[in-house]
């Protein structure tokens, strides 16, 4: 059998690891920041209703421009944004590919400002655009300063933001990425992927689309929408972006099922928001709580708490699975990501982790 390292791979391939968060199957699995409540009975059957109507015409391709699904979202996300900018892939993973796509590419680059979302040079890679690594201020803080120097400094053709930041939970703010926008003729892209966990008051990057026509919004209905198992993640920019996607898009990469399953779920936005109050209130339940337990925590404004003071993060880790619980650990020195989830699976994670002697487990 052959391996890897046999076949003419692209060079700049060579040697790199494929996404791969552990799937197991577990009683509590806190380790991807998927919602872990499962959408409504009603909206499910609605769902289900929408998919078998729209079997219905499966022998013909479905709407290349996934007309209706556009107009949902622009309504959605509101900001006075129509359906001409609006845009939607299978996750907003396929959204950051066609970005690079489009706008990166070979010769260009992309610059992140680690530690961040691991897919974010792993499309870099797939797509050919050399990744530029930035660096954080403390506390993984971004400023206008600290964004601009950077630009400045690698001259990027794209620029990705994370916001709030996947791992570690850190906000962006306006003027960060106001900041970027003005230091670069490239794209800027903010992955808010967590939008909607934000705390009162903060706003989006949507509020500053109005005369930027080189910013773009990703978004996803994998989190809050408890929909990562349907892959729907979309953007808001300008119209001539979405242009520029067509050019990259593969002809009618939205399945008819995809888009009806999506609008029927939009549909249902109240309920299908319902729980996102809920899960807010567990990721301020362990911003509290695991202070207690001897560990620190870092600001969060999404679904999920990065905390420290961890001694050994792979036997916390192994020891937390042998109690049917999974959460992350990225390779941040004595650093642990779990997801906000159920208020019951919060409760079972914060009572193993003080049976195991909270902080002080693995110490010497
Ligand atoms: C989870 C996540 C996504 C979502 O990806 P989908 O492909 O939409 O499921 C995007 N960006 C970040 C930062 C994430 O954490």
């Amino acid at each position: 059998m052959a391996s890897l390292a046999d076949l003419p791979i692209r060079d700049n391939l060579k040697g790199l690891s494929p996404y791969g968060a552990p799937q197991k199957e577990v009683r509590y699995a806190l380790n991807v920041n998927e919602n872990t409540h499962p959408i409504p009975e009603p909206v499910a059957h609605d769902i289900v209703e929408a998919l078998a109507s729209a079997l219905l015409t499966i022998n013909r391709y479905p709407d290349r421009e996934f007309t209706t699904l556009r107009e949902r979202l622009a309504a959605y996300v509101g900001h006075d944004l129509t359906a001409d900018n609006m845009w939607a892939a299978n996750g907003s993973n396929e959204i950051l590919q066609q970005i690079l796509q489009a706008f990166g590419g070979p010769g260009r680059s992309v610059l992140g400002f680690p530690p961040t979302y691991s897919m974010h040079s792993i499309i870099a890679a797939g797509t050919d655009t050399e990744w530029v690594a930035g660096e954080r201020a403390a506390g993984y803080e971004l400023t206008p300063e600290l964004v601009t120097e950077w630009i400045e400094k690698t001259n990027p053709d794209v620029v990705f933001l994370c916001a709030p930041n996947n791992p570690t939970g850190t906000p962006v703010s306006l003027e960060t990425i106001a900041a970027a926008y003005d230091a670069t003729d490239g794209i800027v892209v903010v992955d808010e992927a967590y939008a909607e966990f934000a705390p009162e008051g903060q706003l989006s990057a949507l509020s500053l689309l109005d005369g930027r026509e080189r910013l773009i919004v990703s978004r996803t209905m994998s989190k809050a929408f408890a929909f990562a198992g349907a892959r729907v993640g979309y953007l808001a920019a300008d119209p001539a972006v979405t242009d520029a996607l067509r050019l990259v898009r593969l002809p009618y990469h939205l399945s008819a099922l995809t888009q009806a399953a999506a609008i029927a779920a939009l549909d249902h936005t109240a309920e299908m928001l319902a729980m996102v109050d809920d899960i807010r209130r567990q990721r301020d339940r362990l911003l509290e709580e695991l202070p207690q337990l001897g560990f620190t925590v870092w600001p969060s404004s999404a679904n999920f708490v990065l905390f420290g003071g961890v001694h050994q993060p792979h036997a916390l880790f192994e020891a937390l699975l042998e109690r049917d619980i999974l959460i992350r650990d990225l390779g941040i020195p004595h650093h642990m990501r779990v997801t906000a989830g159920t208020e019951a699976e919060t409760t079972a994670f914060l009572a193993a982790l003080e049976q195991l002697g909270g902080a002080s487990f693995g110490a010497e």
